[in-house]
């Protein structure tokens, strides 16, 4: 398991559990060996029945959380809370790459209608095709729902703009408009970054794809 210069799990001088601990901790984004270190040390400072809760809390969400059946955001129901909720428009679906994109949309508080999860976006360089992602649920979903407006919001990167561009062209055989995010949001960047100001202005001035 070890790679680049990180010492297994083994060798911590508090003994190999420690090890695994600071190990996996390190796997976490953002997470580096030092502050692996510190947050392993503050489970070990800390009561039995306090630890255990982290531990838990992470196998209730892997337990109880998965897609929702059908926009893919993640949900603990069947359908997400904004798939089940009647105040939405479903027949306007606005395709995103992640859930966290979803909520970073929800944030701006400017859209009524539904999202469509994608779960990443075509690259070839990473080995990400087509199929890999839920596009297939999404074409599904345009046929048998009515959906009238699709608003591409995947990241105003290379492979964000291609996925756009490759759903649209699928959806040229629907009798449906494809709008995009107006381009508030500077190329290359990423979604969830966007403040909800910069979020909303988008989701408003959308355009012609
Ligand atoms: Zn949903």
């Amino acid at each position: 398991m070890a790679s680049r210069g990180v010492p297994s799990g083994d060798e911590h001088p508090f003994g190999p559990a420690v090890g695994r601990l600071v190990q996996q901790f390190s796997t976490l984004p953002g997470i580096g060996r030092k502050t692996a270190e510190r947050l392993a040390n503050h489970i070990l400072s800390v009561p039995e029945a306090e630890a255990l809760q982290l531990a838990h809390a992470i196998r209730d969400v892997k337990e109880s959380v998965h897609r929702c059946r059908q926009c893919a955001n993640l949900t603990d129901q069947e359908l997400c809370t904004i798939c089940s909720d009647s105040r939405r428009d479903q027949k306007i679906v606005c395709i995103v790459e992640q859930p966290r994109d979803v909520t970073a949309l929800e944030a701006s508080g400017a859209f009524h209608g539904t999202y469509h999860v994608l779960g990443g976006s075509i690259s070839p360089l990473d080995g990400v095709g087509p199929d890999d992602l839920t596009i297939g649920l999404l074409m599904q979903r345009v046929r048998k729902n009515g959906v009238k407006e699709v608003v591409m919001a995947t990241n105003p990167t290379l492979d964000g703009d291609g996925t756009s561009l490759f759903i649209a062209n699928l959806l040229q055989e629907f009798p449906v408009t494809i709008t995009r995010l107006a381009r508030g949001i500077p190329t290359g960047s990423v979604l969830e970054f966007a403040n909800k100001e910069m979020l909303a202005d988008a989701l408003q001035g959308r355009q012609a794809f």
